[in-house]
This record gives structure tokens, sequence and C-alpha cells, in this order.
């Protein structure tokens, strides 16, 4: 720890200022000089003497003595909450002032009242001043854009058949396939045949085809194979004005409001407190009931807003780091980053995650900023993740957008995964050195022909293990094995993030044909889908969809972002291509090895000269595989380059943009010509 030497000093100045009966509570007795609370917020404060509350029942609970109102505030004079009829405009019709606890910093009341379907907010008194009116950091359910708390009954909010549902059973996060989706981009195309465009429950509707008679909505999922869709995020945000819904606005969501309440413009009424939580509940039993898992993105990292955030407006000074002069430090970009580090945060993003996967069923979370969280609080996430739901995973970025108070060995960084055993990382290595560099949008990668980025694909292949045939130092981004296992790595080459495939493919290669690019397309997913770890792919990349070349179409138009679902029977056969290719991985365990042992042992590497072509073998039925041997051949070059195959009955899988996992026909080894940017696969049983 880095141990501020005034810490003392700062965290008396901070009590005496603050003076009321809940700091004489904390027992400090020294008298310091009066300064301006707001000044000895933003400097460095001791946070380990603050009290935090481990209870699950901060700010609503319902119990037979009635609702109970408890609100974390370690800094508050004075708490209230007031009681509305609705989610937005009105006057209060009650008021309660809540009482400290000496020793949690807790404020409570409790109301014998019938207070259901009522709204309510929180009213905080620092520095003498009332601060504005919040739902509180931990609201369950909202009003409309989500300034109101919301009291409901929420055995209403179930579909039928709740008690029973759960997602498909995971025993190694090796054997998932990653589909990343927007809910907009996925359903609100004109011709994707969906009625409830850019709703969670467009997940229900099944049936529906595109415009030319194509599969679409969890139909396409379900034919194209993948286990888990990835949803950005769907908790409430603020970007959108879910009142003027017809307005058909578009953000990715990367502004958290209420972290623990649906997002209300993918609800059919936002008004209504219920109908949120109930339609994303109805969409994850959708998803559930066709065998696929639902993985949530969280922004626990930062918000939107920082000033007059919720964090903010309930314990001030508490929630965010600072820098040294006092200002707001941003390690995610977005103006300001949490503190987890801090006990009372940890808990609130450990607690929400629980209440995710008990209330929602929700099947696995996606970290943003990762590394911006403590490793101790990653651990703790996992873990509580993993009680409640065995089949859960956790993965992340694992890196920050910017510089961090916290100290660099306890930053949940990829490079520091090896302390993390239960979480796994996004694998920018493979990312970049498959398909170029992502800021840079002409630069070409190992699929696309440029030379010298063969070692870190490989690093890409083993699953950043450690491997006897690497040399990590040539690694392009980490320069060496980081992870301890293949279950702690997510492969892709492309995500909602920077340009799609397509888009960087149309950038880097130019003058190339669209047969082409759409060769190079089939190579880079073959690498990530046969490579150990986790493949992880965009929606509409299997329809060749693209943003129009825009890399950052965060709050860009659905003219940009939807996928158009004609595109799928005019790149058919690319979508066959993606169909088959998770067909393999799923059908061959030597593709989703579990330890590094077995990757070490399993993975062969061929002594290969030329530029941009790597061949290896999964051998010894790897991870109980019926094949004794698989051969892969990956050939980024724009010419056709020959490989030397052991003489031996092998059965074709892969060759020349074609892919079966049954097999497209037989050799026996010898020299074979591998076409430009294609993967060559070959299989034998003895
Ligand atoms: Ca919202």
């Amino acid at each position: 720890m880095n141990h501020h030497p005034n810490n003392d000093i700062d965290m008396r100045k901070l009590l005496l200022n603050a003076g009321s009966a809940a700091m004489i509570a904390f027992s400090l007795v020294s008298v310091v000089p009066q300064t301006n609370a707001q000044e000895v917020y933003r400097t460095c404060v001791n946070y380990n003497l603050l009290p935090a509350y481990n209870g699950e029942d901060l700010e609503l609970s319902q119990t037979s003595e009635g609702f109970n109102f408890k609100l974390w505030s370690p800094f508050a004079q004075e708490v209230k909450v007031k009681i509305y009829k609705n989610g937005v405009g009105g006057e209060a019709e009650k008021t309660f002032n809540l009482t400290p606890d000496k020793t949690t910093g807790v404020w409570s009341y409790t109301s014998n009242e019938d207070l259901m379907n009522k709204f309510y907010t929180f009213q905080v008194k620092v520095n003498d001043q009332w601060l504005d009116e919040t739902p509180g950091v931990w609201a369950k359910a909202v009003g409309v854009n989500g300034y109101r708390a919301a009291i409901i009954d929420f055995s209403k909010t179930n579909p039928e058949g709740w008690e029973n549902d759960r997602g498909p059973k995971v025993d190694n996060i090796t054997d998932v396939i990653i589909y990343e989706m927007h809910h907009r981009d996925f359903s609100v195309h004109k011709n994707s045949g969906i009625t409830n465009k850019g709703k969670f429950v467009a997940l229900l509707e099944d049936g529906t085809l595109s415009m030319n008679g194509e599969k679409t909505g969890i139909d396409h999922l379900k034919e194209l194979g993948i286990t888990h869709v990835h949803i950005l995020p769907s908790y409430d945000y603020n970007s959108i004005d879910e009142s003027q819904l017809p307005s058909n606005q578009y953000n990715w969501g990367y502004d958290p409001i209420n972290y623990n309440v649906p997002e209300g413009s993918y609800a059919t009424n936002p008004v209504d407190p219920y109908s949120r939580i109930r339609e994303m509940k109805q969409m994850i039993k959708a998803l559930h009931d066709a065998g696929i898992g639902v993985i949530m993105d969280v922004v626990y990292n930062h918000t939107g807003i920082t000033e007059g955030s919720n964090f903010e407006l309930t314990a001030p000074g508490y929630y965010y780091r600072k820098r040294e002069d006092g200002t707001f430090s941003d390690a995610s970009g977005c103006g300001n980053e949490t503190a987890s580090d801090r006990q009372q945060m940890r808990n609130f993003i450990v607690n929400s995650i629980k209440y995710w996967t008990e209330e929602f069923h929700i099947d696995g979370f996606r970290f943003d900023l990762m590394a911006i969280h403590d490793v101790e609080t990653m651990n703790e996430v996992a873990r509580i993740a993993k009680t409640v739901n065995p089949s859960a995973f956790v993965y992340g970025e694992g890196w920050t957008a910017g510089d961090s108070p916290l100290p660099v060995d306890q930053r949940a960084l990829k490079e520091n995964v090896d302390k993390m055993s239960d979480i796994a990382v996004f694998s920018d290595d493979i990312r970049d050195a498959v398909k170029g560099h992502y800021t840079d949008e002409t630069d070409k990668g190992f699929a696309t022909g440029k030379p010298g980025n063969e070692e870190t694909v490989k690093i890409g292949i083993v699953a950043a293990t450690a491997h006897p045939q690497i040399n990590y130092k040539k690694g392009n981004n980490s320069k060496f094995a980081y992870a301890s296992s293949p279950t702690q790595i997510i492969n892709y080459v492309s995500c909602h993030d920077d340009l799609t495939l397509t888009d960087k493919l149309i950038k880097s290669m130019p003058n190339a044909s669209t047969e082409d690019r759409i060769s190079a397309a089939k190579l880079a997913q073959t690498i990530v889908f046969t490579s150990q770890g986790t493949p992880f792919m965009f929606a509409g990349e299997e329809v060749f969809r693209d943003k129009q070349g825009v890399h950052n179409s965060y709050k860009s138009p659905d003219s940009i972002n939807a996928i158009d679902w004609n595109q799928k029977k005019e790149y058919r056969e690319l979508f066959d291509y993606y169909r088959n290719l998770i067909a393999l991985r799923k059908a061959h365990p030597a593709f989703r090895m579990t330890t590094a042992k077995e990757v070490a042992k399993n993975i062969v590497f061929d002594n290969v000269k030329e530029s941009n072509l790597i061949s290896y073998s999964i051998k010894n039925n790897a991870n109980g595989d019926e094949w004794k041997e698989i051969k892969l051949v990956f050939n980024g070059s724009d010419k056709a380059q020959d490989v030397r195959i052991v003489k031996a009955d092998w059965t074709v899988i892969a060759q020349d943009g074609k892919l079966d996992k049954d097999g497209l026909g037989n050799t026996t080894g010898g020299v074979i010509k591998v076409a430009p940017h294609s993967a060559l696969i070959l299989a034998r049983t003895k």
C-alpha cells in the first residue's frame, strides 16, 4: 500500500468539518482547523479508516417490520428519503428523516406504511448543504430515465417457469463460444423481420426471416451455434432519453447511472418500472430455453457523469479515485475512475454481481477496463459469481485507458492474470497480430500479408501460456507467457470497439477484391476458433457486416450500426464457413485444452522459414480428442505457399476457403499447396 503521510490528518479534517453526530461516532478526537469540506473531499484521505457495511440490504428492503431504507453515507450530516407517486415530476408525498448508525456509516428508517409501487429518492446533507436528490447507488427498480428508485413487487417480474430457468452448464470456459451483440444492432434493421426492434423482447421472436428469407433473431443464433451471447451494457445508462424513444437514439451504453437496473430504452415501456425488469428476464429465459447463456458487459470502472453522479450524491468524495492535486483521476478516459480498492466500492461491485447472477440468472460478466479494478476485487467477483452459479465465468479488458493512482501490481492487468486464477483476459496479442494494429487502420497483420507477426500469432495459438518453442521476447505486445492456463485467455480479432473485421479488411487491403477479403476474414477467424483459449466474435461478422468505416460508432445512428440481415443471403457461403468452424470447435476437445501443461505437451510447431506461414500439430489425442493428430497450416500471404505434410492417412477438414468437420476429402500427405489467405486443416485418427 502507498500510505500518504498526511492521510490521518486529512481524515480528521474531513470528519471534524462534517461535524455531525455520525462523524463523532467515528471516534476521531483531534481538533484541527476547519476547512472547506469540498476541498477536503479532494484531498488524500485514508479510506481504510471509514466504516464499511457488508450487508446486502442497503437502500431498500422489505421485512415484516415494513419498508427499510438504509443509505451508506459516512460523511453525511443529515439524510432524508422522499416518497413520490410518479417516477418524474410532482411534489413529494412524504419525507422521512434517517438515523445514523454508530459503527457502519449507514443511515436508516423503517416505514410501516404501504409504499408499494411508490417512487423514492435520498437526499444527503454535507458541509451544511443539501445535495441534489438521488435514487441512491443500489436501486433495483427505477422510473423513466432512472431519476427515482421504485418500490415494486419483484415476484411480478418473473416470467412463467423462471424458478426452473438456468443457463447452459459450463465445465470450462474454453468450451464457450462468445457472440458480442448490441440490442439495436441485432434487431433494428428493416430487413430483420423482427417486430420488437431494439428491444430485449426481440429475442423472444422465433420464426423471423430476413426480407430475402434467411433466419434472423434467436433462430439465427441457434443456426450459427454460438453458446453465449455477450450483451453490450444493459444496465440503466444515461445517454438515451427514455421519454423520447421514437427519436431512435443510439448509444453503446458505457455511461452507467443505475448499475442494478436494466436500461429503459430496451424495454417496451420505460415509464413502468416493471417493464424493463420483466422483459430482460423474458429475454434471458428465451435464450436459456434455446441453450444459450447470457453474459453482461459491466462498467463499474467509471460513470458517465462525475459531479452529480449517484456515487457523489450519496457519499461524496468516496467512490472515485483522485490525484494528489485533488482532481479526479481518469484511468477510464471518460472523466473519472472508481475506487474498487476501497471496501465499500468493493462491496458494491461484488454485491451487484451477486444480484445479477441470482435475480437475473446471468451466466457471465465482461468487465470493461478491468485493470482499473484491483486484483483482490476481481478475485472476489469471480468467487461470488461461481458461488451462485457454478457455470458462471468472468473476463475483462486487462488494461486501462490512462494512468491510475492504483499501484501497477494491484491492477487487474492481463500481465497480472496469474494472480487471478478464475479470470480471463482479452488477448490483444492475437487480435493485432492477425489483422493488424487496431489504431492504425491501414496496417496489415499476419492474415493479410504483413510479415513479422508469426511469433505473436503463435502466442495466441497457445493462449499466452508457456510453450518451449515460442520466443516471447519477439511478441508484439506482451513479452512473456502471462497466462498460467488457457482458461485465462479470450481470443478475438474484432469487437464493438474499433473497425469491424470487414472494415479493417477494406482499409488494409484497398486493392483486393471482396473475394480476397472474405478469404482473409475466414483465415483470421479460423486462427481464432482453433486457438487454445476461448473464442469471441462480434455480431454480424458472419454476414460480413461493416460499419461504413466508422471505428468508434458509440453514438452513430442505426444506419451505421444496424446489421443488414439481407447480407446473410448475399454472404451465405461465409456464414456457412463460420457455422462449420464453430461446429468443428465444439466437436473437438483438442481445441479446448484446460491446462498450460497439456498445451505445451500436445502442440508442436513445425519449423517453417517462410513469412506469413505457420504450421503446427495438435498431437496425442489432446484433451481426449478422437483425432490423434490435427495439422493446421495458416498461409497469410498474398501468394500460394507449399508445405510438406508427413505421409499418413489424413482427412482434409479445411482447404481453399472451405471447411467441414466431417471432411472435404482425403490425402496421404506430401507437398500440398496452400492458397493465399487460407487455412489447411488435416486430421488423422491413427
Ligand atoms: Ca437509461
